[in-house]
């Protein structure tokens, strides 16, 4: 069960997991840096952190939250996320890592939400199944991707959801949620409104020869390494695509890619994606990101707004959604 005294979280340096990896542990950590936690190395500590290594671990974690009046947010692998400098003045949960069991029934599966997104495409591609080609590459777990509606220009998680289980977290029921109930939009769905935590999801796939899905992941990989700025941490596009127009054309056309705010920059390879350098605060990308929107502006008379989720304080400078 959920070791509800508190740790101070210090490991040595050596011992730190790479960003974005779950330490499996059940033990509630105070100020513990959210660096480790976002692929983007970025961000200050929460105030509480944990890592329920069981649905009761889960339970208790929120019962504590609800104990201690604390906010909470719930957070899958950290991919999509801006975590301010000053960090989160409550409860981190993370479900990564753990929630992951995989059952195959014919074309549908039934997936833990804390599965990683590779992990799954793998053993469904062993089994002669795909279907989600959008999901290739994207370093995230199925609850993330469902809850965020993860996906391309064309393709996104949603139309390949049946139904999800969620825990309420004011409740603590569990309830399926039915796919016409989960009202998916771009970049969005129902789930993403911090009252439940994805426990599991009923997915469709579609059969295929494995030989050619392995075959076609590769060149879906190599294809991300062409056009993505994957050497540099990051939390992958953040502006949301206005409409019709391509957020990441609008900004090259605004001559920002290669601008830099400290150790944030505009990648030059995809001017929709804001890369950590090495030492980047949130800070910086928060300047960087406002001085995107009002070149954009300027040019293109569109107002961008975040697609990265921002967790804590956020800028008077910056405008948008997107905030946990
Ligand atoms: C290199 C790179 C490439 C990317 N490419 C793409 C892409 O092609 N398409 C795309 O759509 N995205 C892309 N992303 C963004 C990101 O990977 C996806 O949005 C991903 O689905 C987020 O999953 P996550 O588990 O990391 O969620 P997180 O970033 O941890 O959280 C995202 C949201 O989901 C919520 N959430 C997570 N888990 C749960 C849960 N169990 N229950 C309830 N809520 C939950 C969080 O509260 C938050 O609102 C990319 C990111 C990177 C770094």
């Amino acid at each position: 069960m959920l070791d509800l005294k508190q740790r101070t979280s210090q490991p040595p340096a050596s011992s730190q997991p790479p960003a974005g990896c779950p330490l499996v542990t059940s033990a509630l950590l105070t100020s513990e840096p959210m660096t480790r936690h976002t692929t983007y190395r970025i961000g200050g500590p929460a105030d509480l952190f944990c890592q329920p290594g069981s649905f009761g671990d889960l339970r208790q974690a929120l019962r504590e939250a609800h104990r201690r009046d604390l906010p909470f947010t719930i957070i899958g692998n950290g991919s999509n996320l801006l975590v301010s400098d000053e960090g989160f003045r409550g409860m981190v949960i993370q479900v990564a890592g753990v929630f992951n069991g995989i059952h195959f029934q014919g074309d549908h599966v039934i997936v833990g939400g804390g599965t990683d997104l590779g992990t799954l495409l793998n053993q469904a591609a062993r089994r002669g199944l795909f279907g989600l080609p959008f999901a290739v590459g994207i370093p995230g777990t199925v609850a993330g991707a469902v809850t965020m509606n993860a996906g391309s220009a064309t393709r996104y998680m949603g139309q390949h959801v049946e139904s999800v289980r969620v825990l309420d977290c004011q409740t603590l029921e569990i309830f399926d949620l039915a796919r016409g109930e989960l009202d998916f939009q771009y970049r969005r769905s129902i789930l993403d409104c911090g009252r439940w935590v994805v426990l599991q999801i009923r997915l469709q796939l579609e059969e295929e020869d494995p030989v050619a899905i392995f075959a076609r992941i590769r060149e879906l990989l190599l294809r991300r390494k062409e056009v993505q700025p994957l050497a540099f941490p990051s939390a992958g596009s953040v502006f949301r695509n206005p409409g019709s127009l391509y957020a990441g054309k609008l900004i090259e056309d605004a001559g920002c890619k290669g601008w830099r705010e400290g150790q944030a920059m505009v990648s030059p390879v995809h001017a929709n994606f804001i890369v950590n350098l090495g030492q980047a605060t949130a800070g910086h990308v928060f300047r960087l990101m406002a001085r995107v929107q009002e070149a954009v502006w300027q040019r293109s008379q569109v107002r961008l707004q975040p697609e990265v989720r921002i967790l804590g304080r956020c800028p008077e400078g910056l405008q948008g959604e997107g905030m946990l």
